[in-house]
């Protein structure tokens, strides 16, 4: 019951809202609606999956939540509106309260895996040296890269590419997780192992809100709950219950 009551207070508090959010991109002399009127609340503690075809706007709204792309509306962080942060506010608001995992991993080539975690603390926190490795060391044990972590990035698979880049963005206590296509590259083997460790990363922390992009149906049983877009509008929000990444094919 206690438990029960102190997850209900996280998810209020930790609640994000976009509020008539659309974004227009101007191609010359024409316009290109991205996203058009999107309404949302969502929970803190879910895995939110945005499900749709190609060009339906599901990068845009990623990126306009993790703040890398402006529009129009309202969007709230709990009380925090980001809409209204100024340009230093927004690169705060980035690096430490938003995790971020691409398509293509991103990762720095000349750092190993521990100093592509450790760089990405150290930018988004104020911890001693210290407390920066031993804090990357123990998120790549958890996606379990304890004994990689002085592999550089051209000497581990894209599987575990894409592992390194989700215990950067989960080492410094993220708010938002915010995951765009973060399979698209891998094998089903590889992705598997990938979306087991973010559905686990989800399970220990109800505080933080996970969103996860992909136009894959079956990848998209793994959340909570799922939002399909089409054309820029939300066509549908269904919850469900997820299953274990290890027991999907695709
Ligand atoms: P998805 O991720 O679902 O494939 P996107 O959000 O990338 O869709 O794109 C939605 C629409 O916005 C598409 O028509 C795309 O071509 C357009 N678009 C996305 N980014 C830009 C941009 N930077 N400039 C112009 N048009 C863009
Ligand atoms: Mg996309």
């Amino acid at each position: 019951m206690e438990i029960a009551e102190q997850k209900n207070r996280v998810s209020l508090e930790g609640m994000v809202t976009l509020e008539n959010v659309s974004r227009v991109y101007k191609m010359g002399d024409h316009n290109i609606q991205a996203l058009k009127d999107i309404n949302l609340s969502l929970e803190t503690g879910k895995l939110i999956i945005v499900l749709g075809p190609s060009g339906s706007g599901k990068t845009t709204l990623l990126n306009v939540l993790g703040a890398i792309d402006k529009c129009d509306g309202i969007i709230k962080i709990g009380n925090l509106e980001i809409t209204r942060l100024n340009k230093k506010q927004l690169t705060k608001y980035r690096r430490q309260k938003c995790g971020f995992i691409f398509q293509f991993f991103n990762l720095l080539p000349v750092f190993n895996a521990l100093e592509n975690v450790e760089y990405a603390l150290e930018l988004a926190s104020k911890l001693s040296r210290k407390e920066v490795t031993n804090r990357a060391t123990e998120y790549l044990r958890k996606v379990g890269l304890y004994e990689k972590r002085f592999h550089f990035p051209s000497q581990l698979s894209g599987g575990e590419q894409q592992r390194v880049a989700a215990a950067r963005a989960m080492a410094k206590n993220p708010e938002l997780l915010l995951c765009d296509e973060p399979t698209g590259e891998l094998s089903v083997k590889e992705g598997k192992q990938v979306l087991t460790a973010i559905q686990n990363i989800v399970k220990e922390r109800s505080d933080v809100m996970t969103v996860l992009v992909t136009h894959n149906q079956k990848i998209a049983q793994i959340g909570d709950v799922v939002i399909r877009l089409r054309s820029g509008e939300v066509d549908s929000i269904e919850e469900q219950i997820p299953i274990p990444a290890e027991q999907l094919s695709w």
